[in-house]
């Protein structure tokens, strides 16, 4: 029977699995294998995809995907598998027996005689490395609870007993398979750079899982410490490891920590300092056994590429058989140097083939079991399981969360008080803001003498930085929302409520997570693609994302909103969000019917427990935005001000020489900036715009919005601003430049317009291409063009 004929509450055991490689591969490492128990817990409410239980987490699985793993129930599994390799599948490694081993003694030589140790934290997502991170090192890093929130290698530095510790917190990943970027990323990262010791973050109360992580640390005999964390957990749900024990069998010491309270990080940096001066008693390399027929042709095929000498010195021969073995394409670039790297792999070849012919099997699944053997062997005696559920909240919570019904009413209830909070809690010290700069503006005025420097300070500078700075409070709760979503484990949820719409846009749930978070910013989000093992798929969201209306455009459509539309703003925003994840899901469809036509990858994410955010973690995250913010403006923003202002500035006409335009009326007819360069630009485009309904300002405040889409506001602070004490958002209406309908199209064409220079030179970047960068300029524009037009020409009909 197949996995997803599996009702609700039904427990069988996995007999086999079907399926292309790369899913196999990945399925594999989370812990789908042969004679596991598997539950299926709860369908999402739109049935699809399944949350399932399995080696004591819970995963979200497709129909689809669920249909290529077969079951059957407990009794008749028993009959049809065939018993688990024998326990003892490991010994110590022969040739060295106490690392003496060419590639042992390498690494040992590799000891530097100096006082830096360079740490690499490596470990499954969610398993507390970004805690421990922050808990050793200080650095402001953001902490997720959802697969994938460190992308890229953050580094810190810190001083610990007289040595310098570089640590590197790498993207989580649950296997070095070199399957998903993160993966290549990990494995590049150990190659090239080469880290003294690892500290391998195990979540405690999910080892079984976990440790096969480390079972391929122990292939590429690196010097590894175990961070058994999150040991708080295992000790609520009482359970019960021999770690002393468990370590001395795996070769690799092991050190309890709760990094969330810093508990056991001390001890842990003992064990670092000891692994780097040779002093541990538990590290030792081991061979962990394949099994008779893998064995068997992995000794003749490590044994002639023994004798090479150009084999790279950073992992052991072993290692680099077994790889041979698996076909791993990352691995056979590493060896490209080899001179009889060819013939190697026909060796390999016809070795795989005579593996395959003889278990039943490919050698991915018989590695995968035999690792999965030997976590099990070794667990059977320093592991008790606990009795108690510690996750009972979670399966209450997820009852309700993914509800048939009350499921997606949940989620827009969530989406909707994020955004009302946003809008009107924000209005407060959006106020109190925008009164502090008009102070400092006055008494700016006060201390500088009447001309162009005053002009310049008051209303280039302060006016222009201030026009954006009141969005601060806006920003701030905005991250707060993000952070609490993404630690609390919600955001995962989310992407497994949505998947099936998602897929219906031809993507993932996992494109969810980027796109909620292009909301914040596209940078960041674009990045956070990385976690989409699909190619296609990642394309795809990255060139959608940009439609996802992110913080910077949030003071255009506040401002529009509120000027233009009083009493409707809230809900112009949320239309505008709305329209904006519309157009990105028929951009996402158009994409896949034309250029991307089939999906490759796998649906499968671990749903974590519901943890409570920290409030240290949370104000951390905040804080981090908000400093990007107000480095932002301290940088872009203040000099496209000051050139904005320059250019609306010069020339000067001859008749008003005395500053810019002092009352309404000036500003109605243009006043003195018509003739200033900014003018003559905003004139060449209005032929363009015009059809939209703008004229030369807006069309200027178009191209200003290019560097970073806040411009747009203090573009309008500048070429509005007049002496009364009025807002800008008044002098926008007095102007009598816009009505509902043409401020409607500007809304529309804003949001949907390119978001920024830094979002282009990411999707370049992350899609590794300048033609997709190029793609989504023209795509942007013409799709944001169109909108405001239509937008245009239905506001005519009313
Ligand atoms: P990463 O993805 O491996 O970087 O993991 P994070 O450091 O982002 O942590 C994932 C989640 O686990 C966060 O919600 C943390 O607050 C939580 N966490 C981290 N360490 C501990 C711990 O020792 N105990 C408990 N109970 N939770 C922890
Ligand atoms: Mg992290």
């Amino acid at each position: 029977m197949k996995l997803s004929e599996l009702k609700n509450g039904e427990t069988a055991v996995i007999v086999r699995l079907s399926g292309h490689g790369g899913f196999r591969k990945r399925i594999m490492e989370m812990g789908f294998i042969r004679g596991e128990k598997v539950k299926s817990v709860l369908d999402s409410p739109m049935h699809d995809p399944v949350k399932y239980h399995i080696m004591g987490y819970d995963v979200s699985l497709r129909r689809g995907e669920a249909d290529m793993i077969e079951v059957l129930p407990e009794e008749e599994a028993k009959k049809e598998l065939t018993p688990a390799p024998s326990f003892s599948c490991f010994s110590a490694c022969e040739e060295c027996n106490g690392c003496a081993c060419r590639n042992c003694t390498q690494r040992k030589v590799s000891t530097k005689k100096n006082n830096v140790i360079n740490v690499a934290l490596v470990g499954n997502p969610n398993s507390g490395k970004t805690s421990i991170f922050n808990a050793v090192a200080g650095e402001n890093e953001h902490v997720g609870n959802y697969s994938g929130v460190t992308i890229d290698a953050k580094t810190g530095s810190f001083n610990y007993k007289g040595y310098r510790i570089n640590i590197t917190d790498l993207p989580g990943t649950y296997s070095i398979a070199a399957y998903s970027p993160e993966e290549i990323y990990v494995r590049r990262h150990l190659f090239e750079q080469m880290p003294d010791i690892i500290i391998n973050s195990v979540v405690a109360s999910n080892i079984e899982r976990n440790l096969y992580l480390t079972t391929e640390l122990i292939d590429m005999n690196l010097r590894t410490v175990v961070a058994l964390n999150m040991y708080d957990e295992l000790l609520a749900s009482g359970a019960n490891i021999d770690y002393e024990h468990l370590g001395g069998m795996m070769g690799i010491p092991m050190v309890p920590v709760i990094a969330k309270t810093g508990k056991g990080l001390d001890k842990l940096l003992d064990i670092v300092i000891e692994l780097f001066e040779g002093k541990n008693s538990t590290i030792r390399h081991i061979h962990i056994n394949y099994g008779n027929t893998l064995e068997g042709e992995l000794a003749p095929l490590s044994e002639e590429m023994h004798k090479a000498s150009d084999l790279p010195y950073q992992f052991p021969v072993r290692y680099w058989a077994l790889k041979l073995l698996e076909q791993d394409k990352e691995a056979i670039a590493q060896l490209q140097g080899c001179i009889n790297l060819s013939r190697w792999e026909q060796m390999a070849d016809r070795a795989a083939k005579r593996i395959q012919a003889s278990l039943n099997i490919d050698v991915e699944t018989a590695i995968s079991d035999a690792k999965y053997g030997f976590i099990n062997g070794a667990l059977q005696e320093t592991f008790t399981p606990g009795n108690k559920d510690t996750h009972k909240h979670t399966h209450r919570i997820d009852r309700l969360v993914a509800n048939r019904w009350l499921g997606f009413p949940i989620f827009i209830l969530v989406m909707w008080v994020m955004f009302y909070t946003v809008f009107l809690l924000g209005a407060y010290p959006q106020d109190w803001i925008d009164a502090l700069f008009s102070l400092f503006g006055d008494w700016a005025k006060h201390i500088i003498p009447d001309g162009a420097i005053q002009d310049l300070v008051v209303d280039g500078i302060i006016g222009g930085v201030g026009s954006v700075a009141v969005f601060i409070p806006q920003i701030l709760i905005l991250y707060l929302f993000i952070s609490l979503m993404e630690d609390s484990g919600y955001m995962a949820r989310a992407a497994f409520i949505m998947d099936r719409l998602m897929h219906k846009m031809g993507l993932h749930g996992k494109s969810f997570i980027p796109m909620l978070m292009g909301f914040g910013c596209n940078v960041p989000a674009i990045m956070a693609t990385r976690t989409i093992e699909s190619r296609s798929s990642r394309i795809i969201t990255i060139l959608v994302t940009p439609f996802m209306s992110c913080s910077a455009r949030l003071p255009v459509l506040v401002l529009f909103a509120g000027a233009f539309f009083p009493g409707y703003a809230p809900t112009v925003l949320i239309s505008l969000y709305l329209l904006g994840i519309i157009v990105a899901v028929l951009t996402a469809r158009l994409l896949r019917c034309t250029r991307f036509k089939k999906d490759e990858t796998p649906f499968v994410m671990e749903l974590p427990p519901y943890r409570i955010p920290t409030l240290r973690a949370t104000l951390r995250h905040m804080w981090e935005k908000c400093e990007q913010y107000i480095r932002k403006i301290g940088t872009t923003i203040l000099v496209a001000t000051i050139i904005i202002w320059f250019l609306s500035y010069f020339p000067r006409p001859a008749e008003n020489n005395h500053g810019a335009p002092a009352n309404t009326e000036q500003i109605a007819s243009g006043g003195g900036y018509e003739s200033s360069f900014i003018g003559m630009i905003g004139r060449t485009i209005e032929p363009i715009m015009a059809p939209l309904g703008q004229n030369w300002r807006s069309s200027v405040a178009i191209i200003t919005s290019i560097p970073a889409k806040e411009l747009v506001v203090s573009t309008f602070g500048v070429l509005y601003s007049s002496d009364t004490e009025e807002g800008i958002e008044e002098d926008l209406v007095k102007s009598g430049d816009f009505t509902p309908r043409s401020a409607a199209a500007f809304l529309v064409f804003i949001l949907l317009f390119f978001p920024c220079i830094a979002t282009i030179a990411t999707i370049a970047t992350e899609t590794g291409s300048r033609m997709w960068a190029l793609f989504s300029v023209v795509y942007n524009t013409a799709v944001a063009w169109v909108a405001g037009y239509l937008v245009y020409l239905i506001g005519g009909l009313f």
